[in-house]
């Protein structure tokens, strides 16, 4: 879905003209099947179709343009059809915003990711660990999630200063981005707390790919004005199950288990 999403950002920033656009998107389209469209759509406006109804209306669109470009004698743009198609046929759109896709992407793309470190901020992790549950439980997938909790941080701060905890915030999240698979989905959680989720991965091999991330941030350490500044961090692992059925529960049973991890003595995965 994301490949596809991408493929059609690269067709709308690259075409020529309409005409070249359009058989560059029919054929992702012709690849990928009709959920292209409803991604193309969603890309373009914004609204959500389904399959069907985004099939449907792409093809109207493709005849209103040709219609409009007939009757006003001059060359009618994809975009503007679109635009009068969603407004004045099919009538989802009713105070549209005309924007750059470069810069509506840009602004989504804040508006999605932590600007420290790089990673999904709470909201968007929520909604995409949300959607992977619901994946785990429809196809009786394995699912596991790590919350990661970098210890004595306070004390970071305290010693080195607060410039120096967001260097070691960001340096800590770069290994996760680094060690993680294309896969995963890692983002800040809260302050100091970072969360990875782990589809179709049972508990033990989560705590492989938790026990490798914990020996990195413990073997990486930095400089910072002079002085060596050193880090560890504790993990709790949570598995999708019965009895860990929604985002929350299974949250909180990774919260639970980095609870655990701090009182056993910390710098480790539980
Ligand atoms: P523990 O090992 O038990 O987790 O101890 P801790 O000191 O890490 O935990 P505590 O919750 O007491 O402190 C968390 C600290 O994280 C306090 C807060 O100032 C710091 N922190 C949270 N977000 C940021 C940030 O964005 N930048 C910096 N520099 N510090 C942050
Ligand atoms: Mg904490
Ligand atoms: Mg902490």
């Amino acid at each position: 879905m994301l490949q596809i999403r991408e493929a059609v950002l690269t067709c709308l920033n690259q075409a020529e003209n309409d005409e070249k656009l359009i058989i560059a998107l029919n054929s992702i389209a012709g690849q990928a099947g009709v959920e292209a469209y409803q991604i193309i759509l969603h890309v373009l406006t914004h609204l959500d179709l389904d399959h069907q109804k985004a099939e449907t209306s792409w093809k109207e669109i493709i005849t209103l343009q040709a219609d409009m470009t007939e009757a006003l004698g001059r060359p009618i743009s994809l975009r503007t059809a679109i635009c009068d198609y969603f407004c004045s046929v099919h009538k989802s759109l009713k105070n549209p915003k005309v924007v750059e896709i470069h810069v509506f992407e840009r602004t989504l793309k804040n508006s999605k990711y932590d600007s420290l470190t790089n990673m999904l901020n709470r909201q968007a992790l929520d909604e995409l660990l949300n959607n992977e549950l619901n994946r785990a439980r429809r196809h009786k997938l394995d699912l596991s999630i790590i919350f990661f909790d970098i210890d004595n941080f306070k004390s970071v701060n305290d010693i080195h200063g607060h410039q120096a905890g967001d260097e070691a915030l960001r340096r800590i999240a770069g290994i996760i981005l680094h060690e993680k698979r294309q896969e995963d989905i890692a983002g800040r959680y809260g302050g100091e707390e970072l969360l990875l989720v782990l589809p179709e991965t049972s508990k033990q091999n989560s705590n492989i790919i938790g026990e490798r991330i914990r020996a990195s941030v413990e073997n990486m350490a930095f400089t910072w004005e002079g002085k060596e500044v050193k880090l560890t961090l504790s993990g709790g692992i949570a598995s999708f199950g019965e009895e860990t059925a929604d985002v929350l529960t299974l949250v909180r049973k990774a919260d639970n288990a980095v609870y655990k991890a701090k009182g056993q003595g910390k710098n480790r995965i539980l």
